[in-house]
């Protein structure tokens, strides 16, 4: 591996890999650095991958649980295995990281693990997990680092009972109550799956409405889906803190209407971003609150 290139692709990313493979097959020489063990970017490790291997599962229990006994479809005594549909959903995410290096190696690419820095132009250190930083040289770099969580002020995410999107695509159990903050896409599609397999679920929005970026009439259709499923609603208020127990998480709320400010989102890193918002509220990342016996505090609401 030479430590001068034509480019250095910072993130690893559908942003960051789709360029990478681009330059090397227009002829450049190229690296692409990731912090991440694996290729693909939140997409393919913690985002549209994951979820939708998650969707697509819980979806067919539900199914199986449900509609189909309506239609005189009849199969008998229905069990999650948790433990496997979160291997299974492992494993595509796994296959797909992998064929991401397939192509890299195909097309020549170096791939350097580490948290990449620009030192000055045309040069970036990068610092592995463990052991020494490496200095990389390049005519050209592209930065496509995402993004990340932005934790909501009062909340603090531990990834067990407070996780964040990340957090909830790996629960070994079912949650009793689960309180998703934020009606954006992310959330939602959270709620639904762990809705599916058996959890209350309820969603705190600021907004009066859920996915905010989308057309109204189908955010209204599609508020009534979820409210088909069981999944609750409260728009219209925030999220003002977040009280852990062992007897479950307190969360506080208050009313939008007097809110000073808007709940943050994710905050957004160059190249694609995890949610594109804009609008920094409605559940582009946001915590969620996994409970025992979950309890809303009303404060002001
Ligand atoms: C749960 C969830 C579900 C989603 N579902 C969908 C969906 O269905 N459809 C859709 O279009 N989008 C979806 N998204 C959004 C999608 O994941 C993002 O839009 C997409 O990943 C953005 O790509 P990117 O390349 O810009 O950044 P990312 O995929 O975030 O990749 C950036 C990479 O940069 C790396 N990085 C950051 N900083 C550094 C640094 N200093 N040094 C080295 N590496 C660094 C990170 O480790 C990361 O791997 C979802 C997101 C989530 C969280």
């Amino acid at each position: 591996m030479t430590d001068t290139y034509d480019l250095i692709v910072i993130g690893a990313g559908p942003g960051g890999y789709v360029a990478a493979i681009r330059a090397a097959q227009l002829g450049m020489n190229v690296v692409c650095v990731d912090k991440r063990e694996t290729l693909g970017g939140t997409c393919l490790n913690v985002g549209c991958i994951p979820s939708k291997a998650m969707l697509s599962a819980s979806e067919k229990f539900a199914e199986v649980t449900g509609p189909l006994a309506d239609i005189g479809v009849e199969v008998g005594s229905v069990k999650l295995n948790l433990k496997q549909m979160l291997a299974n959903k492992d494993k595509v995410v796994s296959d797909l990281t992998k064929g991401i290096a397939f192509l890299f190696k195909k097309n020549k690419i170096d791939w350097v693990v580490g948290a990449a820095t620009v030192k000055s132009a045309g040069e970036v250190v990068v610092k592995p997990a463990s052991g020494a930083a490496t200095t990389l040289k390049a005519g050209r770099i592209l930065i496509a680092t995402g993004s990340e969580s932005m934790p909501l002020p009062g909340v603090e995410t531990d990834e067990k009972r407070v996780v964040t999107s990340t957090g909830a695509l790996a629960l070994a159990t079912v949650p009793k109550h689960l309180v998703v903050v934020g009606g954006g896409y992310i959330g939602l599609e959270m709620g639904s799956v762990w809705a599916r397999l058996g959890a209350e679920v309820t969603v705190v929005e600021f907004l009066d409405r859920i996915v905010p970026t989308m057309d109204n009439e189908i955010a209204k259709r599609f508020m009534a889906i979820l409210r088909k499923q069981g999944m609750t609603f409260k728009l219209s208020t925030k999220v003002t803190g977040a009280k852990v127990s062992r007897a479950g998480v307190k969360l506080a709320l208050e009313s939008a209407k007097t809110a000073k400010t808007r709940n943050p989102g994710r905050r957004c890193g160059a190249g694609l971003d995890r949610s594109a918002s804009l609008y920094p509220g409605p559940g582009a990342g946001g915590a969620w609150c996994r409970h025992g016996p979950a309890r809303l505090h009303p404060g002001r609401c």
